[in-house]
């Protein structure tokens, strides 16, 4: 189970990022009160963006000026409060010595944002830090943070490989915004491939990303299968090394049993699949805990509830790997969010280690990568959704420029006119 990550922020810095600096000579200088204080365009829109989208807003600041007796610590405070008034930031973390002081906090010391990070709870490698001086792309990059160069063209040393360099933080809002949430091979949730015909599963065994594989008698069904027997014995033949499920269809619990160690009994890779109650809505929970107490691996299947969850959590206990499919597709369909439900049942989980939830009839691609983010331990998906995979991280105008040049061909080779 992944832990729980902190919260995400965005590190501003302040002068020349929120407010206009003063430059002079061609170097960036703090306004020196509250009625110089200008703030860029763009900037609050930004801000709001940004915090809508969940990010925590910390500007982490150097006021050296303080030090060397140019400024008064008040007069930095208070535009400080003007700002955080203003924009909506969440914290001002500022560092008032200069060089001589050695201290931890000046940029490009990573001081602040440790600190920060440390008092908010932020996940510092999914944050982002956002300058306009090579001290702040360097306080970023010291801290683990991604980091923007507002480039400004100040006649001073330039940072070295910000990831991002932009013109304004409403520039860099909308790159950190438009960041993909992950790649395939970031992923932690194991991708099954659900399915029954063979081609497509022996397809899915050629991809390294695919980790195991669940069949349903509705699919084999679809895929024409009339010897349920045959069909699993061919394919275990093919797949020898990875989980397969293979499910019971009897609707009678003591022929459920047989038809359990039958399946079993196929191989040392095969998972039975239980459904969590028979036609009549009476629980298997009682066999799922026989056969998992007789070391039959199981997946427990059409489970919808967090009660039903619970009870075969309990029943299936740590006897035997494990899985529990919760629908979370069919959940969706039913005009509730999922995600707080599987989430729970992560947790609920956790108390057996040998079990794992499988998200279970996802809808689209961006359901692994949910499911992904709230600790799930498989995904079970069609072979359209899994060949999405490597969408996950795409440049969007790369992808748009994609969209046009097919519109474009099929335009073309249907030969419209107009
Ligand atoms: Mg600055
Ligand atoms: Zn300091």
């Amino acid at each position: 189970m992944s832990a729980p990550r902190g919260r995400k922020a965005v590190f501003l810095d302040r002068d020349g990022v929120l407010n206009a600096a003063v430059v002079r000579g061609g170097k960036p200088y703090p306004p020196s009160n509250l009625d110089e204080v200008r703030i860029l365009p763009g900037v609050e829109e930004a801000c709001r963006r940004l915090r809508r989208a969940g990010w925590l807003l910390v500007v982490v600041t150097n006021q050296p000026d303080v030090a060397r007796g140019l400024a008064r610590r008040e007069a930095v405070e208070a535009i400080n409060r003007h700002l955080v008034q203003r924009l909506g930031l969440d914290d001002v973390r500022t560092c008032y010595h200069d060089d001589a002081d050695g201290c931890g906090c000046r940029k490009p010391a990573p001081g602040l944002l440790l600190e920060a990070a440390r008092d908010h709870g932020i996940d510092l490698a999914a944050s982002w830090m956002v300058g306009d001086r090579w001290r702040d792309v360097e306080a970023g990059r010291r801290a683990g943070c991604r980091t923007a160069f507002v480039d400004s063209g100040y006649d001073e040393r330039r940072p070295e490989t910000p990831d991002l360099v932009v013109h304004s933080l409403a520039e860099a809002a909308s790159g950190i915004l438009e960041e993909p949430l992950m790649k395939a091979t970031d992923l932690k949730v194991k991708v099954f491939a659900d399915g029954a015909d063979k081609a497509g599963m022996l397809e899915m065994y050629a991809d390294p990303l695919v980790k195991g594989f669940t069949t349903n008698p509705t699919l084999m069904r679809k895929a024409g299968i009339s010897d349920y027997r045959g069909f699993a014995r061919e394919i275990l033949a093919c797949i020898p090394d990875r989980p397969i499920s293979f499910e019971v269809f009897s609707d009678d619990l003591p022929e459920m049993k047989r038809q359990a160690m039958e399946i079993r009994s196929w191989g040392p890779n095969v998972f039975v699949k239980i459904p969590v109650t028979n036609t009549r809505g009476e629980s298997t929970a009682g066999l799922v805990g026989e056969l998992a107490r007789a070391g039959v691996q199981l997946n427990v299947t059409a489970v919808f509830t967090l009660e039903q969850v619970r009870a075969v959590s309990e029943a299936l206990g740590n006897h035997v790997a494990s899985n529990i499919s919760v629908f979370a597709g069919r959940i969706a369909d039913s005009g509730r969010d999922p995600l707080p439900i599987m989430a729970e049942a992560v947790r609920i989980m956790s108390a057996h280690p040998r079990q794992e939830l499988i998200w279970a009839s996802p809808r689209e691609l961006l359901n692994v990568v949910q499911a992904d983010q709230v600790g799930c331990h498989i995904i079970t998906a069609t072979n359209d959704i899994i060949r999405k995979l490597p969408l996950l991280g795409k440049d969007l105008a790369e992808y748009s420029l994609d969209t046009v040049r097919m519109f474009r061909k099929d335009a073309v080779s249907a030969g419209y006119t107009l």
